[in-house]
């Protein structure tokens, strides 16, 4: 028996949310994307919204042929897809020349990474003039290169994205790709030192140790096995038959040679690499009261790979120069110290190593082109993060989040305020929530949370952990959105540990643990260290510590105020594009295909504010679209407007609805386009159509 409508409907859901009959309804809505999620149809729009809920297997639905069938189209007139919002903006810079920027969110696992990588891929395919292939290839390469380097395997994803990046694809007037710029954010440089159990460094150690031949790992003083790192801590179990190591080293160099990196610096790169694993295999002992490496032969090694004196590091890795007004003073480090030293070393370097990599692709992404370029960004930053335990780092990621949430409320509301401007019509105002408050407790001037972490940090005397939770307590603790450890019983009918602190954010109440904030936002290498590096022969790591930097008399900004700049930085570009937004959804924890946690969906889809969008979007009417459109579509269903109306579209479909007995409360009709109030009244439409 054939599927009515209906039925059809009541299986594979609505491909708006703003069609649900019960908009507010948080249930029917998560069981809206479960009907479809279970029928593979993982996107669902709330409007101009995609809505992306991974399906952790391969589905038949981006090949070529799904791209041409994306090409040009009317956004609403095929089923929701990636490849959809893609092609709007794309038409949109293309034909109204307007800049554009898509924005991924989600946790870690949702599909940002992959969704970030089919826009590209659309890109890439519906443009195939023979001129943009080598820019188009070095846009896809960049972003495998960016990987290896940047990505790792961690519990809750086997390819996690461990920065945040933003990349600006460039066009010129006639629509072709002809350049691109990567801006990344806060790579997770701890990983280097250590990881959790079942975590794994960043990919391209292991890749560099599994495919490198015989003679180069020797060369470079390596060994296949695993369980030789100390950085690598959980040794030969990162061996893992899911992840090919193997075959990925040798795109990565593949992506080194197509953005145009000489054979000379991929060397110094890779000499590099060797080095870092080398040097977390330096210890330390105290011989007659005076400190030096266990091994000197591995501080030969690491002094060999990375280009520099051997005594000079060992003295660096072993004393600490502290200027004082009148000079220099030379003191031995314990050896805790030491290790902290040479652990700060290794961060540094790779840090510094990656954002190098991120400059030189740049360079070889430039554009040829001297007329004006539009741009289209595409951003993948990290969502929001609460954990059981949650430091300094979810403290930026979570301020991020708060930030781009703002961003999205004030262009969603004001762009929906606007087409209700535009076409005449009257809308009420509705509510959401302002994380205005929560920004301003975070970053603002003087009395911010920012403020007060940099001021401790730069305070003489002895500055701690303790001490900076103190003054925030003290500082901040009338604030609607801080919970003090003292007040959590009060507050929040809890204990909390005298080391941390609550903040109410938009996607829900976060605790902080103090400890390491003070280290982590100082971000010091000592003085000693960077001085070696600034001498080293290699030219990256001497390009990457300049000398400069050694005499400068200003203090450096301490980490989270260099992560607030350039944050706002992006959201100053953000602004001035029109934005579209992919909000993608971890189904399951366990990255199993075809399972659909309703309890999971139901945070993410509260930290997405994915129910208020929907109220905003649904505050007036539930559907519009163009005079035109919709007369096409429908004007069979009146013999007024049968085959051909001979008058403007606007009185056609006014003809049409009288015909099909909308009330005046059902409808509107503006400038342009007519709005309609009820889902219900366009599946009517939509059911008389079908029959
Ligand atoms: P993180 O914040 O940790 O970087 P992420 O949101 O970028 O996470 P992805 O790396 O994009 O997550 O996706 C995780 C995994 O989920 C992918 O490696 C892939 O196996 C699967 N996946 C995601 N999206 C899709 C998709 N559209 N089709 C098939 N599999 C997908
Ligand atoms: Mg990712």
């Amino acid at each position: 028996m054939m599927e009515t409508d209906l039925q059809h409907r009541d299986r594979v859901g609505v491909q708006d949310a703003v069609l649900l009959e019960n908009y507010t309804d948080e249930k029917e809505f998560i069981n809206n994307l479960k009907k479809r999620f279970k029928e593979n149809l993982i996107y669902t729009y709330i409007g101009h919204v995609l809505i992306s809920v991974n399906p952790y297997k391969e589905l038949n639905i981006y090949g070529i042929n799904n791209i041409k069938a994306y090409n040009g189209k009317h956004f609403f007139e095929v089923p929701p897809h990636i490849f959809a919002i893609t092609d709007t903006a794309y038409r949109s810079l293309k034909e109204e020349s307007m800049e554009q920027c898509i924005l991924i969110s989600g946790e870690s696992g949702a599909g940002k990474t992959e969704a970030s990588k089919k826009i590209l891929q659309y890109i890439a395919e519906v443009e195939t003039s023979g001129d943009v292939k080598t820019v188009k290839d070095k846009l896809m390469e960049s972003t495998f290169l960016l990987e290896a380097f940047g990505n790792a395997k961690t519990n809750r994803n086997d390819n996690s994205s461990r920065f945040g990046k933003y990349m600006d694809i460039m066009f010129n007037f006639e629509g072709k790709p002809v350049g691109g710029n990567v801006l990344s954010y806060l790579l997770e440089k701890s990983r280097v030192i250590s990881q959790a159990t079942g975590e794994r460094n960043f990919h391209i150690f292991y890749q560099l140790l599994s495919s490198a031949s015989d003679q180069d790992l020797e060369k470079l003083n390596l060994s296949r096995n695993f369980d030789t790192y100390y950085y690598l801590t959980d040794g030969e179990k990162g061996k893992l038959d899911f992840i090919n190591d193997r075959g990925d080293f040798n795109r990565v160099k593949n992506s080194l040679d197509t953005l145009e990196f000489p054979e000379s610096k991929q060397n110094e790169i890779v000499s590099i690499l060797a080095a870092i694993l080398n040097l977390g295999n330096i210890t330390f002992h105290t011989v007659d009261e005076k400190i030096s490496v266990r091994k000197p032969e591995v501080l030969e090694v690491v002094s060999k790979l990375l280009q520099c004196d051997k005594d000079n590091l060992h003295e660096a890795l072993t004393h600490r120069t502290v200027k004082t007004i009148r000079d220099m003073v030379k003191t031995p480090l314990a050896r805790d110290q030491a290790t902290y030293a040479r652990d700060a070393l290794a961060k540094a370097v790779y840090d510094r190593l990656f954002s190098w990599l991120v400059q030189f692709i740049n360079k070889s992404l430039k554009s040829q082109e001297f007329r004006k370029l539009m741009c289209m960004g595409i951003l993948d930053i990290y969502g929001f993060e609460i954990f059981q335990k949650n430091s300094f780092e979810q403290l930026c990621i979570n301020f991020c989040n708060e930030k781009l949430q703002q961003l999205f409320i004030e262009l969603t509301l004001k762009s929906e305020q606007q087409e209700y401007e535009n076409e005449g019509i009257d809308w009420q105002k509705i509510d959401y929530f302002d994380n205005k408050m929560i920004c301003d407790l975070i970053e603002e001037k003087h009395k911010g949370i920012i403020a007060f972490m940099d001021e401790e940090c730069l305070r003489p005397g002895d500055p701690n952990d303790i001490t900076l939770l103190a003054k925030l307590d003290k500082e901040l603790s009338s604030h609607e959105r801080y919970i003090s450890h003292k007040k959590a019983d009060i507050k929040l009918q809890k204990t909390m540990d005298r080391s941390e602190f609550c903040l109410i954010h938009y996607a829900g109440t976060v605790t902080y643990n103090i400890r390491g904030f003070l280290e982590k936002n100082n971000d010091l290498l000592y003085r000693d260290l960077r001085e070696v590096m600034s001498q080293s022969m290699n030219s990256i790591l001497c390009e990457v510590f300049p000398t400069s930097e050694q005499n400068s008399k200003k203090m450096p900004d301490t980490a989270i105020t260099k992560f607030r700049n350039s944050l706002n930085v992006l959201l100053l570009s953000l602004t001035k594009k029109q934005p579209s937004y992919v909000r993608c959804i971890k189904p399951n924890d366990n990255k199993q295909p075809g399972i659909f946690d309703e309890e999971l969906v139901r945070h993410q889809v509260q930290y997405l504010g994915l129910m208020e969008n929907l109220r905003v979007r649904r505050a007036g009417f539930a559907y519009r679209r163009l005079y035109e459109k919709f007369l096409h579509r429908y004007k069979c269903l009146s013999v007024k407007t049968w085959p051909n109306y001979h008058g403007s579209a606007k009185d056609g479909v006014q003809e049409l609805v009288c015909c099909l007995g909308y009330t005046s409360d059902d409808y509107k009709m503006g400038k342009t386009k007519i709005f309609i109030r009820y889902p219900k009244v366009l599946f009517e439409t939509e059911d008389a159509f079908q029959a």
